[in-house]
């Protein structure tokens, strides 16, 4: 069966200006990452703010292209979708439902937008069809010629989901789509997505920094860390038993955090590394409790089960990189 997502050694750099001479240095956003993601399940991606986790979700999105690597939805690379095709294919939902939807617009007129621009139906089909989905998403009809400013955060990112599903996409992205709304509201939200999920069968990439918002909701999830994937594991899994000593830090903050601020101090002493400038061997080193010599040189590979994967030279000894027991190759 061929996998919804496809992304290998997917990488993008910048080129920035640093130092006291502005010299051009490269930084790695997102450095050589592969996932798969099957139809029907949730992503979760989760790290620091600066791990690359939004320049990853606009990669997927096909709003920015990596520098190498491919990505492929339903097998067919992305770079050869036509513009609607992939609106079809993969459609956002961001943080900010105050800065994401136009003012000037009605409600009705910004769910629809996605067929206006792709000039799919006539002026009336496309209001009768964005009536529907806002029925579906919770969202009454009375709205419909009212603007964004008459309603509330939690109505508005109903407003972003409609405009995300009435191109029916296969795909979701949503980057910290509840982080602007009061905890009551995130969990409403939540809920619809996985409700709208189990309806339509979608499947969704979704990026938080917010650990127990990602427990709720995903069945795998991805720890990044300056622009790598340290760790890929099934939610439950990763959650009663983390591998890599980076995801184990997060964890152990979810136990104090700070209202408002996500994740909170990490316990890991050094602050987040330079991207520009990230360290040698296993770029988790220098914050790593169990660091040792091989750590600082050799850079460790995803290894593991299928079930939960870990960058880190200690799960490599425990597993061998394929997943065999190092003991028995
Ligand atoms: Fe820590 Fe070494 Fe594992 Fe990196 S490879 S996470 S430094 S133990
Ligand atoms: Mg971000």
């Amino acid at each position: 069966m061929t996998a919804l997502i496809e992304a290998h050694d997917v990488t993008r750099s910048f080129e920035v200006s640093a130092g006291m001479f502005r010299r051009k240095r490269k930084l790695h956003a997102v450095n050589g990452i592969d996932l798969t993601l099957e139809k029907g399940e949730v992503l979760g991606i989760v790290g620091e703010s600066g791990c690359g986790k939004s320049t990853l979700a606009r990669i997927l999105l096909g709003l920015l292209p990596p520098t190498s690597g491919t990505i492929r939805f339903d097998g067919r690379d992305l770079r050869t979708l036509k513009r609607r095709d992939l609106a079809r294919q993969v459609q956002p939902v961001f943080q900010d439902p105050y800065s994401s939807l136009n003012p000037r617009r009605t409600i009705a007129s910004i769910v629809a937008f996605p067929l206006d621009v792709h000039g799919i139906g006539s002026s009336a089909d496309r209001r009768r069809e964005a009536l529907k989905i806002m029925d579906l998403v919770g969202l009454p009809a009375r709205f419909a010629d009212r603007h964004p400013r008459e309603l509330s955060g939690g109505q508005r990112q109903r407003v972003a989901i409609a405009r995300a599903l009435i191109m029916k996409p296969e795909i979701i992205v949503c980057d910290e789509p509840t982080s602007a709304l009061d905890v009551s509201v995130q969990s409403q939200i939540l809920n619809l997505l996985l409700e709208l999920r189990n309806e339509f069968g979608l499947t969704y990439v979704f990026i938080s920094h917010n650990l127990g918002v990602v427990e709720h909701i995903a069945t795998r999830v991805a720890v990044m860390y300056l622009g790598r994937v340290v760790e890929l594991a099934e939610t439950s899994a990763m959650f009663a038993n983390p591998r890599h000593p980076y995801t184990r830090a997060l964890l152990s903050s979810i136990l104090t955090p700070v209202p408002g601020l996500g994740i909170p101090e990490t316990g890991l002493g050094l602050a987040f590394p330079d991207p520009l400038n990230p360290p040698s061997g296993c770029v988790f080193h220098p914050r790593c409790p169990s660091a040792f010599d091989a750590c600082k040189c050799v850079e460790p590979q995803l290894a593991g089960n299928g079930q939960v994967r870990a960058a880190c030279h200690l799960e490599s000894f425990n597993t061998g990189p394929e997943g065999t027991s190092a003991y028995e190759s």
